[in-house]
């Protein structure tokens, strides 16, 4: 009896919440058991008040009976003062003008035969500018890349944390060679906003050669704080699109050079080649060699960290690291360093070695960067979900190795796939977007206007 009693109490218990569920579910849900959703006013959306007028996504599917269903869209709080407006509320996408910085709440509204409204409502945020840039290149990335990656970790394609972004696009990639694209000018396209020829660094070639300002630099300017991390040698074709400008992607002494006396970013990571660490703590860095000194920073305070871990590129994860860091694990104390600032930060992150596993045509290889890139990823989105005024970009310079995915193998076991060449491609590259403006990469766009999104995304022009 006595030892009866708590059981008996837990089943009660248990079949209470049962009952307390089913009710739940009743009152949230009382037409549709597993059907989608008749109304649906899309993603909740964060923008700063220049991209205004913003396009709303929702959609009314049709009714039980697969009747088309009427439908209009209203706007149904919005900050005090405002004069906001919904232009062609019974279009399926119209847009919503806003005014004022604040909360704006909008409704779609379905009316059946029954006239019962089904109403979906979604929350657009306001705000003047992003605080904080994310961007972060997959180098080599294309679409099989990604769905290979999770097929073998997951055991199914759409599975990387990126991929649970809430907008996706693709880029166009192409420099102003004529040929596929290399990491300096594509780099340089999303850098500066401005096509160059394969191989220049951030300076108008064609053109004058001047160099052209990057974002990375313009945060500079506005007195924010900036890093660059990669798992190439940090003077690499990507970074140094974002912090020198050179003719030649091959004039490494002199891109190290510039990251020491014009460009400084506060945080550099990658492979040590090229800058020796007496010239970087000169230059005011505190300098980490290994996984062990990065963890030994104290994070709480602002500070010039140059992380020079191993001789040229680090290994590939494939390869296992040794005593080096994994890029997620730069991302973590790069984040927790960059976000002391209160003028923002702009960080670039870059998987640096999907490109040369793709280069090889290592499946194995180009898997675990990709994964390690997802790992990356996941770091950003965490730390993004509770600092909410920030743009977080996930994309690719290039596509590299002409990769199809002919076959999932499942978890564990590596797709069957064909490679068509050893260099870069063509193909259009995917983008993955998260925060403020990040509805803005809903579609095909070109790697320029990666750029102009951000800039416009933390500037406001
Ligand atoms: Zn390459």
């Amino acid at each position: 009896m006595v030892n009866n009693q708590p059981k008996r109490i837990k089943v009660l218990v248990l079949f209470g919440l049962i009952f307390i569920g089913a009710c739940v579910d009743r009152i949230i849900d009382p037409i549709s058991f597993n059907q989608p959703p008749i109304a649906d006013a899309g993603f909740e959306k964060l923008v700063t008040l220049q991209s205004s007028p913003i396009q709303l996504d929702g959609h009314a599917s049709h009714d039980l009976d697969g009747k088309p269903l009427s439908f209009f869209w209203e706007l149904k709080s919005k900050p005090d003062e405002s004069d906001a407006y919904l232009v062609e509320p019974k279009s399926v996408t119209p847009y919503l003008s806003v005014d004022l910085v604040g909360t704006y709440e909008v409704s779609l509204v379905v009316q059946n035969e029954l006239a019962v409204s089904e109403v979906d409502t979604v929350a657009i945020t306001v705000v003047n500018n992003a605080k904080n840039i994310i961007l972060l290149i997959g180098d080599g990335m294309g679409f099989e890349q990604v769905r290979a990656a999770g097929m073998y970790r997951h055991g199914s394609d759409g599975t990387l944390s990126f991929e649970s972004f809430p907008f996706h696009g693709r880029v166009s990639t192409h420099s102003a060679s004529g040929v596929p694209t290399d990491s300096a000018a594509a780099a340089t396209a999303m850098a500066t906003g401005r096509k160059v020829n394969n191989g220049v660094i951030s300076s108008a070639i064609p053109g004058d050669g001047s160099p052209l300002m990057t974002i990375l630099e313009r945060f500079k300017a506005k007195g924010a704080v900036t890093g660059l991390l990669t798992t190439t040698t940090i003077t690499h074709a990507t970074p140094a699109a974002f912090g020198a400008h050179e003719f030649s992607r091959k004039n490494q002494f002199e891109i190290g050079r510039d990251y020491l006396l014009e460009s400084q970013p506060d945080i550099l990571m990658g492979g040590a080649q090229f800058v020796d660490s007496a010239s970087a703590l000169e230059a005011g860095y505190t300098v980490v060699t290994s996984r062990e000194s990065l963890f030994s920073l104290d994070r709480g305070r602002s500070q010039k960290v140059w992380g020079q871990f191993g001789a040229t590129n680090l290994p590939y994860e494939g390869d296992g690291l040794g005593d080096l860091p994994h890029l997620s694990e730069m991302v973590e104390t790069a984040l927790d360093i960059l976000d002391n600032d209160p003028d923002g930060f702009f960080l670039m992150v870059e998987g640096g070695r999907i490109d040369h596993a793709g280069h090889i045509n290592d499946l194995y290889k180009n898997i675990f960067e990709t994964l390690e890139f997802s790992r990356a990823s996941r770091v950003v989105l965490d730390w993004a979900s509770t600092n909410k005024d920030t743009l977080v970009i996930v994309t690719a310079d290039h596509e590299t190795g002409g990769l199809t995915v002919k076959e999932n193998n499942g978890l564990g076991v590596l797709p069957d796939v064909i490679w068509k060449t050893t260099d870069h491609t063509s193909n259009d590259v995917p983008v993955y977007a998260l925060g403020v403006n990040a509805d803005q990469v809903n579609t095909a766009i070109d790697n320029t206007f990666i750029y102009e999104l951000m800039l416009s995304t933390a500037f406001g022009n």
